[in-house]
């Protein structure tokens, strides 16, 4: 593999070498915190990227030099042709980490090929331990199955294996002792994250909102939890890890602790659009003008303009919770 020179600079002298690709807004499960409550309204199949098209986007990005890839979505397992369209992706010469974001219901039917087909790193979404309020947060009975493909990646040797989960006050706050837990004895990483006001206009929801320095106070009675020095290919969260445990403990905290001045990351929606920062509804056409004919050099020029337009920060606090118009599961969180 090579290695290509970073181009994506922006003003603030952030070197954007990580992308995030949404490539699909579909979903088979319904995050309250996620799906707006008035349902979400779908991308017609034809305004969504195909994966030629997808592979040519990620193809000019990484000779611009970006050298890590995340899938995302909505939920990425759902688009069919998927377990093919992702060795394509990893041949990419010059990247040096595709990774996965999913919820898991599908995850291990597909791991074999996921596995095959050279994703690096799988992190997966899961907000409650408990079968019903599973059920209740997601709209779908799929505890089990989130579980199962857990293990069947962990056994199948992926490591660190991520486990994200969205604090709600009232919601499923009461059980961060039992995700931190987790980290004890398995090797996971158990990353809490802030419920961020993106999309969803329930104004009940968007109260949930939930501090690190709260969920940090709440685990505290499992241990002393030691600070694990920042890696630089580290993402937003913080990093601990309990004396003697197997796994770690993660915190994003997206509107009490900005990591902004680090953020090195641009966002392929599934529209098809450049997004430099996901908190800022700020996107710039891309498959537009590759349908209209563009050629590498002018998607190229797109992208180097893009980044430096991404703002130094969003505006986003726990009180400042101005709705974005576009919907996390087209943006991919
Ligand atoms: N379907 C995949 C999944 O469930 O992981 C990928 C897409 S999902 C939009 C990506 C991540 O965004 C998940 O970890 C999810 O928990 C997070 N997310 C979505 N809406 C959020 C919100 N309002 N606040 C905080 N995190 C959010």
């Amino acid at each position: 593999m090579g290695t290509n020179q970073i181009q994506l600079i922006d003003q603030y002298d952030r070197h954007l070498n990580y992308l995030r690709i949404s490539i699909t807004d579909r979903c088979n499960i319904r995050c309250i915190y996620c799906m707006p409550g008035n349902g979400i309204s779908k991308l017609r199949h034809e305004d969504i990227p195909t994966y030629e098209e997808i592979l040519r986007i990620a193809g000019i990005a990484v000779n611009l030099g970006v050298d890590k890839i995340r899938l995302t979505g909505g939920e990425p397992l759902v688009r069919k042709g998927i377990c093919e369209f992702i060795p394509r992706l990893t041949a990419l010469a010059g990247l040096k980490e595709v990774s996965l974001t999913t919820n898991g219901i599908f995850l291990r039917e597909k791991l074999e090929n996921i596995k095959a087909g050279g994703i690096n790193r799988i992190n997966i979404s899961l907000d409650s331990l408990h079968r019903n309020k599973y059920k209740k947060i997601t709209g779908y009975d799929g505890l089990e199955t989130v579980l199962a493909g857990i293990k069947e990646a962990s056994k199948m040797g992926y490591h660190p294996i991520k486990i994200n989960m969205v604090v709600m006050e009232g919601v499923n706050d009461e059980e961060t002792l039992d995700f931190a837990r987790l980290s004890l004895e398995h090797p996971y990483h158990i990353r809490f994250i802030e419920y961020m006001p993106v999309s969803v206009t329930s104004p009940d929801i968007a109260l949930r909102h939930v501090p690190s320095s709260l969920i940090k106070q709440q685990i505290g009675n499992l241990g002393k939890l030691v600070p694990i020095p920042r890696d630089i290919l580290d993402g937003p969260a913080e990093r601990f890890k309990f004396e003697g445990a197997a796994g770690e403990i993660g915190f994003i905290s997206p509107l009490t602790h900005h990591f902004c001045p680090l953020c090195n990351r641009l966002r392929l929606t599934s529209s098809g659009y450049l997004r430099p920062c996901l908190l800022s509804d700020q996107e710039v056409d891309l498959v537009g003008p590759m349908r209209n004919g563009a050629s590498d050099e002018d998607l190229a020029e797109i992208f180097l303009k893009t980044a430096l337009t991404k703002p130094y920060a969003h505006h986003l606090t726990p009180k400042n919770t101005t709705h974005l118009s576009a919907e996390m599961s087209s943006i991919g969180g």
